[in-house]
């Protein structure tokens, strides 16, 4: 089977990389020059755990290659998949879907044969019936079926997600689509993953329920643990508590500084806006999004009272900035809001990320990057976690402590044992735990929905 995937980014390379795997010829096309050179080069263009390896395996038996010319790709293709970006629709809120039909129109002349069109992307309900629509104009004489796969990789483990899937999901009105399909899978079917056939417009639905739900997950456990701060109780307990009822799952319910990434504040948005335009609003998950935007405010002002109620002239500390760890990945990091509102108070904000800091250097204008994270305790007043890579969990927290001039260190995913950091001569503040500090609560706004 001859698989042509259009897009070579987060979604695009990882399912490339996996279908080749499978034994599947796949060709890669990619239109940005830079990405396209590194690729053409034998490297990868993002950090995704084992990703290098699996291509180059792959690329090896000559299973994989990487392409910008798409007619070449198109002609010869059982399949053809989508995995071009779709991203918030400035203003609107919508998921901007021009790279989508951008992409349609340049493969169109060259489809031959049988070719099932697919879309990885996340696309709102009904693009899958619209992109049909615009082949038969533009190609009446095309046999081809449209059917809607969205992925549910996420970026860190995306390899992992994608060869143990929950479930493939696929949308698909069409038989010898279907049974392209459940060849192109059935890898992964005779390891008992389970493929769901819906309608291309459940499919395409149940993505966007299936970030939104898990979005609201985190904003349910980030308000319980403000809740916790209040009343003394310790939110991870709580979450363990609750996590354990197998009605709820113990999945997405850790404490943090707000939900972010380059799919739950985009896909959340978009079913928003559809579901305003259907006359069916979401209200829950309007106020989801309120709930994470504010999140983010308070942890600013939780730094700023731990450093003693004004920022200016201090120097804090930010270990991670990529909005989780395992990931490059800067979109809508909540570090994006949260340092440029500490540095806007007058504070100087020295960063180190093991990562992100390609993207995220032209990204968080002023602040200061270091190599590691010991050079960022150095002299600051205030150490933040901000994001829980790996190698800060194993920090020396007496030695991080006595190269620093202040005292605070502020725990934003609760990594650290509170013990631990006080016996290391910190001042510490988790999220969601009884409050050492004794503060004040932090106000809170509830807003109705705009
Ligand atoms: P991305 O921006 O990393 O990659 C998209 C790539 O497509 C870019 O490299 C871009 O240059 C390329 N591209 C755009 N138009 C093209 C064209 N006409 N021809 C060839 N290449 C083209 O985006 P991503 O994170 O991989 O996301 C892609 C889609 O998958 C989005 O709809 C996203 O919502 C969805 N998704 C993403 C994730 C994730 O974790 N990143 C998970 C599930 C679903």
């Amino acid at each position: 089977m001859k698989i042509c995937m259009i897009g070579g980014g987060y979604v695009g390379l990882v399912s490339a990389a996996c279908f080749s795997e499978f034994g599947w010829s796949v060709t890669c096309v990619e239109k940005d020059a830079d990405k396209l050179a590194t690729l053409l080069d034998g490297h990868i263009p993002i950090f995704e755990p084992g990703l290098d390896a699996l291509v180059d395996r792959n690329r090896a038996a000559g299973r994989i290659t990487f392409t910008g010319d798409v007619a070449n790709s198109v002609k010869d293709a059982d399949l053809v998949f989508l995995a071009v970006g779709t991203p918030m629709r400035r203003g609107s809120g919508h998921a901007d879907l021009s790279y989508i039909y951008a992409a349609v129109e340049e493969f169109a002349p060259h489809l031959t044969g049988f070719t099932v069109i697919t879309t990885k992307s996340t696309v709102p309900v009904g693009t899958s019936r619209e992109i049909e629509r615009r082949l038969r104009a533009l190609r009446p004489d095309a046999d081809f079926a449209v059917c809607s796969n969205p992925e549910f990789l996420r970026e860190g483990s995306a390899i992992q997600d994608f060869t143990h899937p929950d479930r493939i999901l696929v949308g698909c009105d069409d038989e010898r689509a279907k049974e392209v399909m459940s060849r192109l899978y059935k890898p992964l079917a005779l390891r008992n993953a389970p493929i769901i056939f819906t309608s291309r417009e459940s499919a395409e639905l149940a993505k966007y329920a299936a970030n939104a739900f898990l979005a609201m997950k985190i904003s349910f456990i980030n308000e319980i643990a403000d809740l916790c701060e209040e009343v003394g109780a310790d939110v991870q307990q709580v979450a363990n508590a609750i996590g354990s009822d197998g009605r709820i799952g113990n999945k997405f319910l850790h404490t943090g500084p707000g939900y972010g990434g380059s799919c739950f504040p985009k896909d959340v948005s978009a079913l928003v806006r559809t579901a305003r335009e259907a006359s069916s609003p979401l209200s829950l998950i309007e106020q989801v999004q309120i709930v994470n935007e504010e999140r983010k405010q308070s942890m600013v002002t939780k730094i700023v009272r731990a450093a003693g109620g004004d920022v200016r002239g201090k120097t804090i500390g930010v270990l991670g900035v990529t909005f989780k760890p395992n990931t490059d990945d800067m979109r809508e990091s909540p570090s994006l809001v949260i340092l440029p509102r500490l540095m806007d108070k007058g504070a100087t904000v020295k960063v180190h990320d093991p990562q992100g800091r390609r993207h995220a250097e032209a990204m968080l204008e002023g602040a200061v990057w270091c190599e590691n994270a010991a050079k960022v305790a150095e002299e600051a007043d205030v150490l933040v976690l901000m994001t829980e890579w790996n190698e800060y969990r194993a920090l020396d927290l007496s030695a991080v402590r006595k190269t620093m001039k202040g005292d605070v260190l502020i725990d934003l995913r609760n990594v650290f044992n509170p013990a631990d950091a006080e016996a290391a001569g910190f001042v510490y503040r988790g999220l969601g735990r009884p409050d050492r500090l004794l503060e004040p609560p932090v106000a809170k706004v509830v807003k109705a929905n705009p």
